[in-house]
């Protein structure tokens, strides 16, 4: 069930990592809504329109910019050329993400580093590369992927579970900062949720993790994209500066 929210119709949203899993359900969402999803590739110029058709397809508009969210440069350029001939931006889903599980000890620099570039410095540098069209742009909601893993702390997600603790304390700051413009920022933080990200899992690992949920079993991507689209919606107006989690119960 896909909740439906009117304000969302023709809103420019900016969707990072959506070409599959999360990201993907919520442009999807958001397309069938009417809203303009404008997304990020990295280079795959077929997949990228394909992308496109689908968003398209869903109802919606779309437009496809061309850059890594740990490139600034790239980034800075496609979404000021983009806010200053097509529309401002108003709504921002920082979902790019990667996770790598492995015990600290085993840990290389060099991961640390991607961990840390992509899911923390990834979401502030495109949350600053749109904060001067934010501030031109009407009703801003930016929503923020965390982790309940941020919250929680896991046993080999340490560099992982440090970057999505970041975006919390970002998260607050900016609603701090840019409130008195209306702009509000909130932080999702799933628990297991069925992407490529836990497909990766053992099976043996995966029970494990189910047993530990009360409501015995991974989330979808839908129920995430769901709770993006209310935070994303004016149904949320006086919400700034919140976590939420949606995790089946685990972190209860
Ligand atoms: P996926 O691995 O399925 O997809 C990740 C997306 O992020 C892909 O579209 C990928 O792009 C994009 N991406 C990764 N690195 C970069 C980069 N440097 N620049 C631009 N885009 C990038 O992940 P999920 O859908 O499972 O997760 C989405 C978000 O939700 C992540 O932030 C994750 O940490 C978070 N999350 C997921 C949970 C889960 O259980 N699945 C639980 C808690 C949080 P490309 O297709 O080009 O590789």
């Amino acid at each position: 069930m896909i909740a439906t929210y009117s304000d969302l119709k023709n809103k420019v949203i900016l969707v990072t990592g959506a070409g599959r899993g999360i990201g993907k359900a919520i442009g999807l969402a958001l397309a069938s809504q009417g809203a303009h999803v404008v997304f990020n590739y990295r280079g795959d110029e077929a997949k990228a329109a394909g992308l496109k058709e689908e968003f398209e397809k869903a109802g919606g508009k779309a437009t496809g910019l061309k850059f890594d969210v740990t490139d600034y440069e790239a980034m800075t350029k496609a979404i000021d050329e983009f806010t200053k001939t097509v529309a401002p931006i108003s709504g921002l889903v920082n979902n790019a993400g990667i996770s790598k599980d492995t015990l600290l000890l085993r840990l290389k620099p060099d991961e640390i580093n991607s961990i840390i570039d992509t899911n923390l410095k990834g979401c502030m540098l495109v949350t600053q590369a749109l904060s001067r069209n934010f501030l031109r742009a009407e009703n801003v909601s930016i929503v923020n992927m965390g982790s309940i893993v941020g919250l929680m702390g896991n046993a080999s997600q340490a560099a992982y579970a440090a970057s999505k603790a970041g975006i919390i304390g970002f998260s607050k700051s900016v609603a701090k900062e840019l409130a008195s413009r209306n702009v509000r920022c909130n932080v999702i933080c799933p628990g297991f949720i069925q992407t490529e990200m836990t497909e990766a899992l053992n099976e043996k690992a995966k029970e494990e993790y189910s047993k530990a949920i009360p409501l015995a079993r991974f989330g979808t991507t839908d129920e995430v994209s769901n709770l993006t689209c209310f935070l994303l919606s004016q149904a949320s107006s006086y919400m700034t500066g919140e976590v939420l989690k949606i995790d089946g119960g685990l972190y209860i």
